[in-house]
């Protein structure tokens, strides 16, 4: 379905939770965010009963977020009915990757078709700084497990951080030279707890790496590939290059609520409704989607949320 600026509004993404078992400086409070009761969040079936009033809407691919997926009770189930609905051509999953050694497999088994790995740093210090929890070789065992479980197309998304892991960047870009993955650079987006210091324009990766050859582009990713590479590097620019006009998506949080645009605070409740209910107040949900942000001009998102409620 088309909303009001005739944009195609063909994929969803979907949080399944707010919690996480890391603490990513840039998305969640040190402290965590206090635990709700199962009543506060979506069950399997809610869930399952939004993609499918989605896709009568016109929605084709499911990206399943967070918070962290994998922490979610019956993320199996959730992925499995959702792969089963008519008219779901992908689901997709974005994860910090730290469980993925036990649940690749389940998950591609699960019918879950592709992985995008959350990884800002290859060191492991800096790993355990920015996650305030995590363990590198996690996530490094959770990628071989993928690539054992017969994931293809597996994309890393790297936040650029400045003062961080702007030195990183020829090593993630080397990653792609004999592996047929994509490093997708994010710029860092001013919601909830990000460090507004920190910010680095995707720009700084063809600064860095001036070797990458222009390629195409994918979604909102604009692509690039060394010359002799397997893999790709993508650029994901929310803030120096606004990709407004090509954006196709909407987002319902782990709580039923649908929200037209990430950096809006508008919401739209979608539980206690269901069959042709449900799917009227998700077609108004695509047809109040707002032309663009205003994050440029304001320097702040009015998402409301932080990112771990909202899935990124
Ligand atoms: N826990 C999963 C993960 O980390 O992949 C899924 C949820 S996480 C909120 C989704 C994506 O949002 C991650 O790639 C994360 O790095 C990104 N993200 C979180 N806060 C961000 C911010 N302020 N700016 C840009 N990306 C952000
Ligand atoms: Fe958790 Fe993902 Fe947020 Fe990191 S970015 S704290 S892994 S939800």
């Amino acid at each position: 379905m088309k909303d009001n600026y005739a944009r195609d509004i063909t994929y969803l993404r979907l949080s399944v939770t707010d919690l996480c078992n890391l603490r990513c400086r840039y998305c969640m409070p040190a402290e965590g965010v206090p635990k709700r009761t199962h009543a506060d969040i979506c069950s399997v079936e809610e869930l399952v009963g939004i993609v499918r009033q989605a896709v009568r809407c016109g929605v084709k691919k499911i990206r399943i977020t967070g918070g962290e997926p994998l922490v979610r009770r019956g993320i199996l189930d959730i992925c499995r009915g959702i792969a089963a609905l008519e008219g779901v051509e992908e689901v997709c999953m974005t994860t910090n990757g730290t469980a993925l050694s036990r649940m690749a497999a389940p998950l591609r088994e699960a019918g879950v078709d592709r992985l995008n790995i959350s990884l800002d740093t290859l060191r492991s210090e800096r790993f355990s700084y920015i996650t305030r929890t995590g363990c590198l070789t996690d996530v490094f065992s959770g990628i071989e497990a993928a690539y054992a479980a017969g994931f293809t197309g597996t994309k890393l998304n790297v936040v650029l951080m400045k003062g961080f892991n702007e030195d990183e960047i020829p090593d993630f870009v080397n990653l792609t030279r004999r592996c047929p993955l994509e490093v997708r650079f994010i710029e860092l987006m001013p919601v909830g707890n990000s460090d507004r210091a920190a910010f680095l324009p995707a720009s700084a990766v063809l600064t860095a790496c001036p070797e990458l050859e222009p390629a195409d582009t994918s979604g909102v990713a604009r692509r690039y590939r060394l010359p002799d590479g397997q893999g790709l590097v993508g650029l994901i620019t929310p803030m120096s290059h606004r990709f407004c006009g090509q954006c196709d998506r909407i987002r319902v949080t782990a709580d039923g609520r649908l929200k037209p645009c990430l950096h809006s605070d508008q919401e739209i409740p979608l539980r206690g409704l269901d069959g042709d209910a449900l799917y009227r107040a998700i077609q108004a949900g695509i047809v109040a989607k707002p032309a663009r942000h205003r994050l440029t001009e304001t320097g702040r998102s009015d998402a409301g949320r932080n990112m771990n409620q909202i899935g990124g």
